[in-house]
């Protein structure tokens, strides 16, 4: 039963491993707090409920559903960049719908890339950038995200020969894990770069709309010439507090969505119908979650923020995202910081580092914690540390 190389030299995924670390610690008795995972505590609006349930209900959601998503849900994902960013997506063409965007971030390295091809992928960044690159054959190619920077990638820094050999660059903004974001200027340069280089841009946005203090992210999509060099993945996840319905989007490039449908059409059957259907109330009923969102996330992130000023860091507030990415204190890797944090206090932290070699010397904590628990793992912190030195 030899594996193939392929998934041999495949890690498990990165949570899974903190997974196994927080049941160690529960089992001996400790009373874990989790800053881990980015996975929103908050529940799915009711409306949206109501609306699976009903569908469930309905035997002709109970069939194969259309490959590339009904086109309901298309033309509900295309009035919602409508509505939001006031752009025209064609939902026939230019609109696919995915398994959560996780999935599609996996497959669209397959659709590009031949054995060898570069992939040019941030770090530190989502890990299914990376994998999805190297599953396919082709080949991670770094792009640092550095603090002094904005956590912005050089674009004028990549080899010229490695420029060459992209096919595909990852993006993500507002970031995970440094809660970075982007301008139009950015957006600009990068689609520069990508006509030049004959490079897919694949953009990554599901933190679009937990932003704070009036901050509008933008959309890829909705800078001028984004269509013509690549696309954005989407999900119901953060927005709407949907994880687990395993539903999102890729939109953009009429040839990039047909491609990335094929691959799919191939593997995968689709969404389950009634998902999609609760999925079009989500984006088209009342919106009132997303500032009950932004609400919330803004209430954490100041505990957190204020927490850690008070032991000892200067740390910005981030624009946007459920993240916080501070520096780890001196005489620490963000792998020893992190273990030590979990064996004194029992919170977990993530080490920077998981997320690429550029990550070390920062560790995340995100805010899908409630206020009272985030609270409890600062006090857990200044109770055993007191304050730290950078
Ligand atoms: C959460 C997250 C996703 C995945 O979202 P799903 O749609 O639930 O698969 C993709 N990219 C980034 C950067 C994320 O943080």
């Amino acid at each position: 039963m030899e594996e193939a190389r392929r998934i041999q030299a495949l890690p498990p995924y990165l949570f899974a491993r903190i997974d196994e670390k927080i049941a160690e610690a529960k089992a001996k008795g400790v009373d874990v707090i989790s800053l881990g995972i980015g996975d929103p505590d908050l529940p799915t609006p009711d409306h949206i409920i109501d609306k699976l349930v009903k569908a469930a209900r309905n035997p002709v959601n109970h069939r194969y559903p259309s490959y590339a998503g009904m086109l309901e849900f298309r033309q509900a994902v295309a009035e919602w960049y409508k509505r939001r960013s006031n752009i025209v997506i064609d939902p026939q063409k230019e609109v696919v719908s995915l398994i959560g965007s996780k999935e599609g971030i996996a497959h669209i390295a397959f659709c590009y890339l031949n054995p060898g091809d570069i992939a040019l992928i941030p770090d530190p960044g989502y890990p299914v950038y990376g994998v999805g690159t190297a599953l396919a054959g082709g080949v991670p190619y770094a792009l640092p995200l550095k603090e002094e920077n904005g956590f912005l990638p050089e674009l004028d820094r990549i080899p010229e020969e490695i420029a060459h050999k992209a096919k595909l660059m990852f993006l993500n903004y507002p970031n995970n894990p440094t809660g970075a974001i982007a301008d139009e200027s950015f957006y600009m340069k990068v689609i520069a770069f990508a006509k030049k280089y004959d490079i897919i841009i694949c953009h990554d946005g599901p933190y679009s709309e937990i932003a704070f203090n009036g901050y509008k992210p933008l959309s890829f999509l909705e800078v001028p010439g984004a269509k013509d060099v690549g696309i954005e993945f989407h999900s119901m996840s953060k927005t709407y507090n949907m994880t687990g319905w395993r539903i999102g989007w890729a939109a953009g490039n009429a040839r990039v969505i047909e491609a990335l449908g094929r691959i799919k059409s191939n593997i995968d059957t689709g969404v389950f119908q009634a998902i999609q259907e609760a999925a079009i109330e989500g984006l088209l009923g009342n919106q009132d979650i997303i500032g009950e969102n932004r609400k919330i996330y803004q209430e954490r992130q100041d505990i957190v923020i204020e927490g850690l000023t008070a032991l000892g860091w200067t740390v910005e507030s981030p624009k946007a995202t459920i993240y916080v990415w501070p520096r780890v204190p001196k005489g620490f890797t963000s792998a020893s910081f992190c273990e030590l944090v979990l064996d004194k206090t029992g919170v977990v932290i993530t080490p920077g580092n998981s997320y690429g070699e550029y990550g070390e010397g920062y560790f995340r904590i995100s805010l899908t914690t409630n206020t009272k628990r985030l609270r409890e793992a600062l006090q857990r912190l200044q109770d055993n540390f007191g304050k730290f030195e950078f």
